[in-house]
This record gives structure tokens, sequence and C-alpha cells, in this order.
């Protein structure tokens, strides 16, 4: 008997060890498509071994249908190796289902369970308790002939028969004489007599998984033999049932990741603000309670930002909308603090979102609010839902890495337009540098060329500018050049043509679909604007400048880039010599 004791223990043991692996095997498990409850078998497998080998005489009563391991090895259908959008893996949806049929593989480990005890101790009533919230243990799954079971049962410590043994904790239990009314079982809606009942605790982890109990209508009537058998089936299937939630927890956890690095890398493939935004707007009502999505980025300026996203209540008359970042608003104070921001809105008054003028809605009752960017917020996600408290610790995590990846992306997509303006654009006037001239003029010499249509060249300089600077001083200098260079910019189409700063006080204008003729008329209309424009010197005195222009047409008087500036500055040359503050074609 005892090497037959020694000999149940190793195979348990062995059992116990090849569930484990396939437990921590989670995804090279679901790789090669292996169930995910196939260690829950094996674990039943173990039983079934036991059982066989503990009472050979006995166990002619287990029949291979009888143990019903096919319903818990079956495959089921997310066993299958699907790939998971991102957006779905980390919906809500999702993990619920998950969560059910977790549940649903949980029962069959139970049923399995209770149907070895049924097949080995002759019982009335076998039952699996759960652990509640609360402190109580409510009846999970049972097996009974009798027909007065209360199914929403729960056993509080201190309460009824069992209670009373509950209150440090689940025991081994085996109660061999109850005279009271078997309602005290809180299990049975009727007295039934129950007079034997034993009880064996499940563990895993380290903690208390709930309980299985075996009752009986005669009094005495389960030996030491019957009470250690529950005790190693209810010491097997804790961590069965414990594994089987643990895999479905890191097998979520997995997907998350996955999902999660997968949108970062999208992020960062695809660096341009709406394209970030569209993806924030994409994954969010998939993964958080939303009512409401507002997705706005700062503007250049850096006072204001920009809602790039809207989407549900009221969406529309959030759309495109431009908003001060240093207001009052809801958003003000995140572009302010840079923090997330979460909780319930105000009962007694309207908080304002973005402007006041905005669509107020009174049914959104709580939000999350996160900034996009790692120093300075460079834009805002703000969630709003119907419900109080939508937003829990995990959906403010969520969102929070979701912005952080974003906010990354964004900053890294900033630099690249920084260190891009710095190589394309002068950095005093912010106009198109030389180098960049150069190359938008070859383009639309190209352009003209295609299209038959003229393109003309106008090169301008600021006359004894050196004066300027040498009377007012350098910085006074640099004010008026940065003065010219707007009021150059807002004299010519926008879009359509370009201005450059050719050189130190020397600026090129490249008029598309223009002749010489059209050229002159805004050369001249230039002229005469900066002439009427007075700058407010150091001193506070009014300084005039003038200018002169130099004008060349592409074909007319050119066919090659270089022999069209050298024409232009030629012209622009005669303005000089002819007395300055003129425009002269060549
Ligand atoms: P002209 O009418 O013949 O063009 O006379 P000018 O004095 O404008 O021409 P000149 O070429 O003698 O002098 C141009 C001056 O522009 C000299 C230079 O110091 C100044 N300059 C060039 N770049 C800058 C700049 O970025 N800031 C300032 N403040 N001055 C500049
Ligand atoms: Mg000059
Ligand atoms: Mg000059």
């Amino acid at each position: 008997m005892k090497r037959n004791h020694n000999a149940l223990l190793s195979v348990l043991a062995v059992t116990i060890v090849i569930a484990a692996i396939f437990h921590f095997m989670g995804g090279t498990l679901q790789r090669t498509g292996v169930p995910v409850t196939l260690s829950g078998a094996f674990v039943l497998i173990g039983i079934a071994l036991a059982v066989g080998r503990r009472r050979p005489v006995r166990s002619e009563r287990i029949s291979k249908t009888e143990i019903s391991l096919p319903r818990v090895v079956q495959k089921s259908a997310t066993d299958e190796v699907e790939p998971v959008a991102p957006a779905t893996a980390l919906g809500r949806e999702y993990r619920k289902t998950r969560w059910d049929e977790t549940e649903t593989q949980v029962d069959a480990l139970i049923t399995a369970g209770l149907h070895l005890l049924q097949n080995r101790i002759d019982g009335h009533t076998f039952a699996v308790f759960f652990p509640t919230t609360d402190g109580g243990y409510m009846l999970r799954r049972h097996i009974s002939t009798c027909e007065y079971i209360n199914r929403d049962a729960i056993l509080y410590p201190g309460v009824g028969v069992i209670g009373g043994f509950l209150k440090d904790g689940l025991k081994q239990l085996n109660l061999k004489e109850i005279v009271s009314d078997s309602m005290t079982l809180y299990y049975y809606t009727r007295d039934v007599g129950i007079r034997s009942l034993m009880a064996s605790p499940m563990t895993a982890g380290g903690t208390e998984r709930g309980t299985v109990i075996v009752d009986s209508l005669s009094p005495k009537k389960f030996t030491d033999d019957d009470h250690a058998f529950l005790g190693e089936v209810a010491s097997l299937l804790g961590p069965a049932i414990y594994n089987t939630y643990m895999y479905t927890e890191h097998k979520l956890q997995h997907g998350r990741l996955a999902a999660m690095s997968s949108i970062e890398k999208e992020f960062f493939r695809n660096l341009s603000r709406q394209s970030i935004v569209d993806r924030i707007a994409e994954i969010v009502p998939h993964t958080l309670p939303c009512d409401r999505l507002t997705i706005s980025m700062k503007n250049d300026d850096g006072e204001s930002a920009t809602i790039l996203a809207a989407i549900g209540c009221e969406a529309e008359g959030f759309s495109d909308k431009r908003f001060s970042t240093g207001g009052k608003s809801l958003a003000s104070v995140l572009y302010t603090s840079n923090l997330v921001l979460s909780r319930n809105y105000s009962d007694e008054h309207y908080e304002i979102r973005y402007l006041t003028d905005e669509p107020r809605n009174e049914e959104l009752r709580s939000f999350v609010a996160v900034p996009l960017g790692v120093d300075e917020c460079q834009g805002m996600v703000l969630v709003e839902s119907c419900r109080e408290n939508a937003y829990d610790e995990s959906y403010r995590e969520l969102l929070g890495r979701l912005s952080t990846s974003a906010g990354l992306a964004i900053e890294k997509m900033l630099i690249f337009e920084k260190a891009n303006a710095l190589a394309t654009h002068d950095g005093l006037t912010g106009l198109y540098n030389h180098r960049t001239f150069q190359q938008m003029l070859a383009d639309e010499i190209t352009r003209a060329i295609r299209y038959q249509e003229p393109v003309s060249l106008v090169i301008c300089d600021i006359d004894h500018f050196k004066r300027i600077n040498d009377t007012w001083g350098h910085p006074f200098g640099d004010v008026v050049l940065k003065g010219v260079s707007s009021l150059l910019e807002n004299s010519v189409r926008q879009d359509i043509d370009t201005v450059a700063r050719y050189g130190g006080e020397e600026f090129a204008l490249i008029l598309v679909k223009t002749d010489d003729k059209g050229a002159a008329e805004t050369a001249e209309r230039i002229r005469s604007a900066i002439a009427a424009t007075p700058f407010k010197s150091p001193q506070g005195e009014e300084v005039r400048v003038n200018m002169s222009f130099g004008i060349s047409e592409y074909r007319k008087h050119a066919k090659q880039i270089n022999e069209l500036i050298a024409k232009a500055d030629k012209a622009l040359y005669r303005a000089k010599e002819n007395g300055r503050n003129r425009v002269e074609v060549f």
C-alpha cells in the first residue's frame, strides 16, 4: 500500500510538472496550436491515473466517458492561430470574449473534477465554491441528484454550519454527524437531511482559490480515505483552474504588448501630424469607453491649437476648431500642465472643453485627457463618456502609453521639421534660402517649358542699406530685413509665387505664369509699398527704405537658368545706376 502510494505521488508530480511546462510556454503553445486547456487535461489525467492506481477494484467504475476528458481537451475556436488586428487586441470586446471562453474552460475542468469524485465517493452533492470579492464563497458548480440546490448560494465566514469553520480561511472539514437543518448549509433551499459533509480547500499560487465540498444523507459517511482523495482532487483542481486563468491573462497581456508595439511602429513609420492623429482616432474608440473623442495639436504660433479629429457627440461642432492654449478651458489646463487628467465633470456647471461657443452636452459625465509630447505638451487626446467614473487605472495607463509613443513620434517629427526648415530656410527672415531658391527656379523653368508658359525672375536689393546699419546699428538693420521680407511675402500670390533671401539685403521673387510686363507691375507695386512703409528706429524715429528691382523673363530674355539670373542681376545693376528706388526690365 505504501509503495502504491509513492507511485501515485510520483505520477502526480510528473503530471503537474508537464502541466506547468505547458502553461508557462504560453506563446509557444499558442503558435503550435496546442489547446489552452491541455495542462488542465494533464492534471485530470493525473487524477484519473491516481484513481486507477489507488483503488484497482473501484476504478472499474470509471469509464472513459465518465472522466470526460475530451470536453476539456477539445480544441476551442479561439485556440486557432489567428492574427488579431492591434485595435482589436486592445479592445474591450475581445478581452471580454476571451474571459468568457476561459470561464467555460474552467467550468469544464470543475465538471471533470466533480465527476471523478462522484465516481470514487458515494456522496449526495458534489460542489465547488469560488471566493467572492467580499470575503464569501459562492457556489460555482455542482453535481447533485437533489433538486433543492440554491444556485446563488454564498457562504460567509461565521455564518451557518460551514461558515463556522471559515473564520480563519478555508479548512479541511469532515463533519460526521450534522443534526441541524440543511438550510443552515446555505446551498440548499430546504431541509434535505444532510448528515455528513467534508470539504477541502483548493489553493494555488499561494492563495485560496475555493473549496470542494461533498455531502451525504447518512451520518459518518466519509472515511479518512475518502477525505484524502477529496484533498488530492482539490489540490490538483486549484492549480489547474488557476493556470487556466493565468494563461488567459498572459495571452491577453502578450497580445496587448504586441498590439502596442505594432501601433508604435506605425506612429514612427508615418511621421506626419495627421497620420498620427488618425491612428489614435482609430484605436481609442475600440479600446476605451468613448462617447466622444477629440484630438488637438499645437499650432506653430505656440499659443493656439487646432482640433484635428472629432468623433462622437456633437463632433461636427469641434472639427477643425482653433482654440487658445492659454485660456481657462479644460484643454488649456492640460496644455499648460502637461499632465494626465481624469475625473467626473462637475454637477454644478458646464466645463468648457475648448471654446466658450462650443456645443454643450450635459450627458457626458466623465473624461480622461492625456497630453501628447515629451517635455512639452504638443497635443492632447480627450476621451469622454456618458458614464461616471468611466476611466479606471487600466484605461488611463493604456491611453497614457498610447499617447507617450505618439508623443515620441511627434517630437521626432518636429525635430525633422526643424532640421528640414534649417536646411531650406533662412534663419533671420524665414524665407527660402539661396540653395532652395536655385532648386525652385529650376523646377519652375521645367514646368514653364512643359506648359509653354512664361516665368519671370525679379531680383531686388535694398538701397543704401549699409547706411541703415551704420546709423541705427546692425540689430535695427535686422528688423528692417525682416519687415521687408514679410512685405515681399504678402505682396505675391500665396503658394504660387516664391520669395527667397538671395543674399545679405538682396531678395529674389519667382513669379510663375507671369511675363516681364506683369512682373514689372508687381515689382512697381512692391517698390511703392516699401517706400511708403516706415520702420521705427530704436530712438523712435521713422526710417524709410527704398528698393531697386531687376527683371528677366524665361525664354524671352534667357534659355538657361544662369543666363536668366545674370540678366535679372544686370537689370538690377541698371536700376541702381539709374538712381535707385526703381524697376528695370532687362
Ligand atoms: P546699394 O544701394 O548699392 O545696394 O548700397 P548698399 O549699402 O545697400 O550695399 P552694400 O553692398 O554696400 O551694403 C550692404 C550691407 O548690408 C552690408 C552688410 O553689412 C549689410 N548686411 C548684409 N546682411 C545683413 C544682415 O543679415 N543684417 C544686417 N543688419 N545687415 C546686413
Ligand atoms: Mg543694397
Ligand atoms: Mg546688395
